[in-house]
């Protein structure tokens, strides 16, 4: 369902005529859009021409649904989908769009002592939430030799990617809003467009400010959808937020919920939220599971140590945890 909202000046029929001389008649276009790689997706932005704000969403909308037709497991004939049918029979050839995602996923393993994963699928396919369908353990334990990211071989020369054992299931859903949240904001910028929100589910990036303000992004309680714990400003950013209250569902006391230990197979409960601020949504998207696998401890740690990026953490005590770049002041050491 497509829903627009317009920010006009509400006199503009009685100045109308005034105003006719104006060479251009710049606007703030809103689309909201439910649907697409199963989410919400959101742009807003600024254009000297209505027409050309128009075409640059309908631009956005037609690049992500493309992309969830090339990466979504849930479409058998994706990318995605072929190399998971057919990739630990031998090397396959990729799109440089999934082999260079592919490599992206590689280095996050790498930054996160292997806390995000895409191979997680590999035990995660078993999971229905919206189902409340779980694996038990003699699943899990037999599924879970096929989790580890060394397991999806790369060659760059080739550019196939080969998986070293039978079992082993890929799935960009740690990254794929973000990248094509990225790839909408490079076509916006190439269209000249330079003012925009893009958003798609927890993943957003944003170009420029909003009439010279920046934009506030709220990063919203676990458990009270309403309340918001705390406002980020940002201009010419990305920010990504994971809770363990999008995709879940509860039983016996415990929550099953839609990100996964790669170690265990089990959900990743050490935080509730997690929120990265970074350059790109590709990257924050990527990062912001990672802190339910590390603990608040070990993710601010590697966090601080990751040049480009800052966070917020909610514990499940309720206690919000940033990192240096964002402590409140007279907190900084
Ligand atoms: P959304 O799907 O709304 O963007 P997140 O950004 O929090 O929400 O991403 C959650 C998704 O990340 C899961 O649905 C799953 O596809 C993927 N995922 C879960 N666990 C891991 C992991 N350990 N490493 C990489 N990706 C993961
Ligand atoms: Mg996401």
């Amino acid at each position: 369902m497509a829903s627009r909202r317009e920010n006009r000046c509400k006199h503009c029929t009685l100045l109308g005529l005034a105003l006719l001389w104006l060479p251009a008649r710049a606007e703030w276009i809103e689309r909201v859009q439910d649907g697409i790689m199963g989410t919400r997706v959101q742009v807003e932005l600024w254009a000297e021409q209505r027409a050309d704000g128009e075409a640059a969403i309908e631009a956005v909308l037609a690049e992500m649904r493309r992309i969830d037709r090339e990466m979504s497991t849930y479409k058998p004939t994706s990318e995605v989908s072929q190399v998971n049918a057919l990739a630990a029979q031998r090397p396959l050839q990729i799109s440089p769009e999934l082999y260079g995602l592919l490599q992206t996923a590689h280095e996050y393993s790498q930054l996160t002592d292997g806390a995000f994963d895409i191979t997680y699928a590999s035990v995660g396919y078993l999971y229905d939430f919206r189902r409340r369908v779980r694996p038990d353990e003699r699943q899990i334990e037999a599924a879970l030799p096929g989790v580890n990211f060394r397991h999806v071989l790369l060659d760059p020369q080739a550019r196939t990617v080969h998986f070293a054992r039978a079992g082993v299931r890929i799935d960009l859903g740690g990254i794929g809003k973000g990248h094509a949240v990225d790839r909408s904001i490079e076509l916006l910028q190439r269209r000249g467009i330079r003012h925009a929100l893009v958003t798609a589910g927890g993943d957003s990036r944003i170009i420029g400010d909003r009439f010279g303000q920046p934009w506030v992004i709220g990063i919203r309680h676990p458990d009270r959808k309403d309340q918001v714990i705390a406002r980020i400003p940002l201009a010419d950013a990305a920010i990504s937020t994971s809770g363990d209250y999008e995709r879940y569902f509860d039983e016996g006391g415990a929550r099953y919920h839609h990100i996964i230990n790669p170690r265990t197979g089990h959900s990743a409960s050490k935080v509730r939220s997690a929120t990265i601020i970074g350059p790109t949504a590709t990257r924050t998207d990527g990062l912001s599971k990672t802190a339910f696998v590390l603990g608040p401890q070990r993710a601010l740690e590697i966090y601080n140590r990751i040049e480009d990026i800052d966070a917020v953490l909610v514990t499940p005590e309720g206690e919000v945890l940033y990192t240096k770049g964002l402590e409140p002041p007279g907190e900084k050491q």
